[in-house]
This record gives structure tokens, sequence and C-alpha cells, in this order.
């Protein structure tokens, strides 16, 4: 009985074979239709991908990518190891969906301070896999097919991917650089919004904003009256605000990174984002975390229990550890937000004097770090192909890695496909690298300038 089933099977799946051209269970098999989404459509490609595997293949110096290359500081350090030897065994399990409680407590007690009102850390405030999965839950809370979401050029490029993939439309609005005073470096301050530009930007498709203050590449912080700007225009239209606020320790010269969420007006539409990565130094990390009004957070929180449900446990106990002693220490001189940006400073002077010296111009930033460099003076190394689809600066970077062992990112990276060659001579170099880093960056740049002249 079971031999004549099992022939008669074989006999069914051969002639199925036979009339579909293919075996059911053939390795060829192909699909006559598209296997992926719509919604992934010209976001297969990414830029970091690219780059990240030239500096690992080419480069000896790496300034492209932006990680610090010395160590997380050891108090987080040892907050994890505390927490592995001595916390309880309970931290390798699962923890709340939307943040461990030690975590969104001690987050919740920080932007009380820095926002001037109480929290709820249950519900104003939720942790993410890194600043990216905040974006990312946030794109897909608030963005709908046909909606619009203004995005200030250049801008971190996974915003345009993000809000496609949700079904939006960016739509782009430039920081015009003006010229500085004469004999001056040019700074990341020049780089400003035209206020009617930006208005005409708003309408009633507008769904959100993506404000970027510290801005990455450029290093823009943005100022008070810019960002009542912004405000103005968000309440005019009503209009959410997602503020990517990652680099919000890193300011220098005595500049304040202000919170929009602060300004009139603003808390009950915007949701701020923020990233131990970069609070700590700590980037392989990611830990993130969203800040903002229960209305918009509990849409957030939906995208989240339906994807990545939670972080590390373990890595979040470790970073509420870390807030714990900023918290104690806080505006004290040996607080870690204190002495991180006294020391990047430093570095970013470093790398300014480097350029200065081979005759690269730099673009001082206020923040962040990351500094954009004007490369015109190396051009005539790497001579334009007249028509060639990819941007300059995009062939200058790549021949710099191969050729002088050099990463960089080019500055169209951060501009959208109809912008990519506004600004051809302009990459991007990170600058939170230990001084010897820095130091063999300048080794290679002195090298080569030498090279140019002799
Ligand atoms: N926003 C900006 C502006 C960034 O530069 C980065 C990291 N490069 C992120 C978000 C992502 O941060 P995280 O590593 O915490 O995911």
């Amino acid at each position: 009985m079971l031999r004549r089933a099992g022939s008669s099977l074989r006999h069914f799946l051969l002639e199925r074979k036979s009339s579909a051209g293919y075996s059911s269970c053939s390795r060829e098999a192909k699909m006559s239709r598209p296997v992926q989404a719509r919604r992934l459509e010209g976001i297969d490609k990414n830029i970091w991908v690219e780059f990240v595997k030239l500096a690992a293949t080419y480069s000896k110096v790496n300034l492209g990518q932006g990680f610090p290359d010395f160590p997380a500081p050891d108090f987080l350090q040892e907050a994890l190891k505390r927490a592995l030897s001595e916390g309880s065994h309970m931290l390798h399990q699962y923890t709340r969906a939307f943040g461990h409680p030690p975590l969104v407590k001690v987050l919740a007690q920080i932007f009380e301070k820095l926002l001037g009102r109480e929290l709820d850390p249950m519900t104003n405030v939720m942790v993410t896999v890194g600043a990216y999965q905040a974006l990312f839950c946030c794109f897909q809370a608030f963005v709908d097919e046909g909606d619009e979401v203004v995005v200030i050029e250049p801008f971190f490029d996974c915003y345009e991917s993000m809000v496609k993939m949700a079904g939006g439309t960016s739509v782009f609005v430039p920081l015009r650089p003006k010229a500085p005073e004469d004999g001056k470096l040019m700074s990341s301050a020049d780089w400003q919004l035209d206020p009617a530009e930006l208005a005409s930007k708003f309408s009633e498709r507008t769904k959100a904003i993506v404000l970027n203050s510290p801005n990455n590449p450029l290093g823009k912080v943005f100022s008070r009256g810019e960002l009542e700007l912004i405000a103005e225009l968000c309440v005019k239209h009503n209009v959410l605000c997602i503020s990517d606020e990652v680099y919000e320790w890193l300011v220098y010269d005595g500049k304040e990174h202000i919170r929009i969420a602060s300004l009139p007006g603003m808390w009950d539409r915007t949701v701020t984002i923020g990233s131990a990565g970069k609070t700590f130094s700590a980037t392989g990390w990611k830990v993130g975390w969203t800040v903002g009004p229960d209305r918009l957070l509990q849409h957030v929180r939906t995208v989240h229990q339906n994807s990545v449900y939670h972080c590390a446990t373990i890595a979040q106990e470790a970073v509420a550890q870390g807030f714990q002693r900023e918290l104690t220490l806080y505006g004290k001189p040996e607080s870690y937000f204190v002495q991180l940006p006294r020391t990047l400073q430093q570095k970013r002077d470093l790398l300014i004097q480097s350029l200065v010296a081979v005759g690269i111009k730099p673009i001082v930033p206020e923040g962040t770090y990351f500094l954009v460099a004007d490369i015109s003076e190396f051009k005539s190394d790497v001579p334009e192909v007249p028509n060639s689809d990819e941007p300059y600066d995009c062939r200058f970077t790549k021949w710099m890695m191969k050729n002088k062992g050099l990463a960089a990112i080019p500055l169209s990276t951060f501009y959208s496909e109809a912008h990519k060659n506004n600004y051809p001579n302009f990459i991007r170099f990170c600058f939170a690298k230990e001084d010897a880093t820095l130091k063999a960056a300048n080794d290679i740049l002195q090298k080569w300038k030498k090279e140019k002249t002799s």
C-alpha cells in the first residue's frame, strides 16, 4: 500500500516536471515576478558598505566612517564587566520591550534636566538599537504614502532611504555656504538656511521635518534663531519634528546645543533621538533612544514591538550605569560630557593644522567629530572625467584611499541624487581618533604635498 502511494507520488512529480518544464524541487526554479518589495527599489546600494570595504582593503589611516579608535571610557567598560560578573543572571534574558527599566529611568532624569520638564520613563522614553533604529521607527510610525518630509542638505544619508521605505517623499532644502570674512577659515556656522526657501518647502503634504543638530557631516550647530524659524514653520503647518541629536555632547568653542523640543510649542510635536554610541564613544554597542510625548512615542513603540522588540539587556544595563555616573557628576569637570568635547576639540584643531599646512581648506566644525574640507589644492592629481556618473569627490576619495592609504568620505554621500555634484571638491574626515592616527594622517598629507611640489 505504502509502496504504491510512494510510486504514484513519484509519478505525479515526474509528470509535473515534464509539463511545467522544471521540478518543484529544482534549485533553479525562478519566480517569474520580482521577489523584492517595491519599496526597496532604488535603495539597494549603500555607500557605507562600499567605502568601509575600500577603507579596510586599502587604507593605512582611516578617517572615514564615524567611530572613535580610542577606547570607551573606563567607567563604561567597568560597568559592563560588573554587569557580567556581579549583576543578576537575569541580565542575560529579555528585558522590557521599550527599554530596560534602569536605563529609561536614568534617561528620563537626565532629559528632565535638559528639557526642563517632567518625564515619565515608561511613556516618554524608548530605548532602541542605536539611533539608527530610532530613526527607522519614527519614519515608519509617522510617514504615510504620499507624505512629504523636509530634509536639510547635507544630511545623514539614511534619512532619504528610510522616508522612501515608509512610502514618503523627501523634500530637500540646502544649507548654503556664505564666504567667510577675509583671511578667516570657513566655519560650519557659515552654512545657513535661507528662511524663504525653507518656508517654501512646507505645504499641506508635509508630515515632518528631520533636523540634525549638531549636523553630520558639516558639524553645524543650529543657532537658537535657526531653530526658532524651524519651530515656527512646524507649528504653522502642523508638522512633526524628528530631531536627530546623536552628537548632542560634542559641541566646541563654548557653543550651546539647543534642543528644539525645549522651544515653545515643540515638545508635543518632536521626537528627540540620541545614541550611547556617540555619547560614550561605544558605537558598536548600538544603544540609542527616543524621547518625546506619549502621543507620538506610542506609535514609535508599535513599530519597535513589531520589529526588533528590544536591544541587548546587558548593554542597556551598562549604559544605564554610565548615565548614573554622569548624573552624579552633572556639570562637573570630571564628567565625561565635559571631558569628551574638550579632548575632541583638541583633536579637531590638530587635524585643522595638518590640513591648513598642506593647503587643504577645512570648514571648522562647531560640533560632531567630523570635519569637511576643500581638497581643490590636490585636484590636479585626480583629473576630471567628463560626463562621468560618479561625482568627482567619490573618485578623488577612492583614489586617495588606493594611492595614499588615507580614507575619508565624499561629501556627495550626504546629498540627494539631484544635488550630488553641487560641491565636488569637498570630503569629510572623522577626527575622533588617537593622536597617533591623526599624526599618521598628517605624515601622509605632508609627503603627498612634498611629492607635488618637488
Ligand atoms: N544619526 C546620525 C546623524 C549619525 O551620524 C549616526 C551614526 N553615524 C546615527 C544617527 C546612527 O547612530 P547609532 O550608531 O547610534 O545607530
